[in-house]
């Protein structure tokens, strides 16, 4: 998400003729686009301002600052100051809001006029900002993604002298960026498309409702124009994206609409939501081969204990039948899922029925992740994370070890298929790349007419865990 929402800043940067630099050492500004998902994010983030020159001016934006607005002593505030606050809790409606808010200073002497919009920014009411300004100077702006599309007026208003198209400013959700690489991969034949943004689902240990706040769904026409606008630039897989990708109301036809279109190679999405798939998504993955034989569930646990605590509305019994229905496709669709083994309050037993989740369905990966209590979230309030740090990584080894050997075994049965994998990288002997179904691979060099962002046919000549080996046809 953070790919696309960064490729976006950039289009309306470009706008008002800011350069791009593939060189951060050539950057006068640095922009974060930040992650608030565990606090290791977070972390990275405040390490990372350390290593910014002086000279350089650093802005900040998306969940670490959206989830610190949060504060009760901002919430305190604000209701006692019967201001209009549209822009903490959805986009600014006006093309022409005031922009107010350097200081808590300008905010306590300003005038508000009843009937006028606002757009907020920086330290006035974010504490985070006021906290991280007070020793790294040279940050200058803090701004919620949502008002992107405003960054002309709040630049004019932190003193920049800029000129732009007021044609093609739009709001946030109606922004296309003008060039191709939204990709996190080598190569640049991959788009990733929002679809949604935000999120109601409140699972009880994430932050990203109170950083990303309330779902809201791109129109399909939107996602169509972004969509052909890639393909016609040389973008052959896109990636449809959202916290809960397939919650958007028009999934299906959205999958079904990009299957016509010429050009697309390749589809995939992520993040999905195990409730929200559909018999007729299923029949697209069994039917349709530009719609990738890969299906992403993430169970989180295989325990109905932790599951309820976690607040994911499925039971382990709903998983074991949509997981079936998948294996029963006569297509061959790789699996895999994300597992938290650490939960607060994870016994053995609970933790047993996660490995046996896994090793019942032998995904093809397992993505673990060690459980981070998050500010604001039902498990931070409730639950004590009671699970020591010993425990956590001991459990983490004993899957990892577990998903080593299903990974090996699932890859060896993939011997002598032939798959379409696209080239990311390569040496003087071996391409490297990743395949329909989602699994790195290495691929000896037969032919060497075949260059970084080819889609190559490839026998699989050998199976490793966590990757294929083989020879390019
Ligand atoms: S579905 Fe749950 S885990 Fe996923 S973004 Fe929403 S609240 Fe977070």
């Amino acid at each position: 998400m953070n790919y696309a929402d960064s490729a976006r800043i950039r289009a309306v940067l470009t706008n008002c003729w800011f350069q791009y630099v593939d060189n951060f050492f050539d950057a006068d500004i640095v922009v974060f686009d930040t992650c608030s998902v565990r606090q290791k994010s977070e972390d990275k983030i405040t390490w990372k301002l350390k290593e910014i020159w002086k000279t350089k001016k650093i802005w900040i934006t998306w969940c670490m600052i959206q989830h610190n607005l949060r504060s009760s002593k901002l919430t305190s505030e604000i209701s006692n100051s019967g201001m209009k606050v549209w822009n903490f809790l959805g986009s600014v409606k006006s093309n022409d809001p005031e922009i107010i808010g350097l200081t808590t200073d300008e905010v306590n002497k300003f005038n508000f006029r009843s009937g006028s919009t606002y757009c907020f920014i920086n330290n006035a009411f974010n504490p985070l900002f006021f906290n991280l300004k007070k020793k790294r100077k040279n940050i200058e702006l803090f701004f919620r993604i949502d008002d992107t599309w405003l960054l002309p007026l709040m630049l004019e208003k932190v003193w920049y002298r800029i000129s732009y198209d007021k044609e093609i400013i739009n709001e946030y959700s109606e922004i296309i960026p003008e060039w191709i690489n939204t990709s996190m991969n080598n190569h640049r034949k991959t788009a990733y498309i929002p679809i949604s943004t935000g999120c109601n689902q409140f699972c009880s240990y994430c932050i990203v409702p109170y950083a990303r706040w309330f779902e809201k769904h791109l129109s399909i026409e939107h996602i169509l124009q972004e969509a052909k606008k890639y393909l016609e630039s040389g973008i052959e897989e896109i990636v449809l994206i959202g916290q809960i990708v397939n919650k958007h109301p028009g999934f299906v036809n959205i999958i079904k609409e990009l299957l016509k279109l010429k050009w697309l190679r390749w589809l995939r999405y992520t993040s999905p939501y195990p409730s929200y798939y559909s018999d007729e998504l299923l029949a697209l993955h069994e039917n349709e081969e530009k719609l990738c034989p890969h299906i992403h569930i993430p169970l989180q646990s295989g325990s109905d204990d932790i599951l309820k605590k976690m607040a994911r509305w499925y039971s382990s019994h709903q998983a074991y039948e949509f997981i079936n229905k998948i294996k029963s496709s006569s297509r061959k669709i790789s699996i895999t899922t994300d597992i938290i083994i650490w939960f607060s309050g994870e016994t053995e037993d609970d933790f047993q029925k996660s490995m046996d989740l896994v090793d019942y369905w032998k995904f093809d990966m397992v993505y673990m992740w060690i459980y981070s209590p998050r500010p604001w979230t039902l498990a931070y309030r409730k639950y004590e994370d009671d699970i020591s740090y010993k425990l956590k990584h001991i459990r983490r080894k004993r899957m990892n070890e577990l998903l080593k050997t299903i990974s090996l075994g699932n890859n060896k049965l993939e011997i002598g298929n032939i798959r379409k994998a696209i080239i990311d990288s390569k040496n003087e002997e071996l391409y490297y790349g990743y395949t329909d179904n989602m699994k790195q691979i290495t691929i000896r060099r037969k032919n060497s007419n075949i260059n970084i962002w080819d889609f190559i046919s490839v026998e699989i000549t050998n199976g490793e865990a966590f990757r294929l080996n083989g020879g390019s046809l």
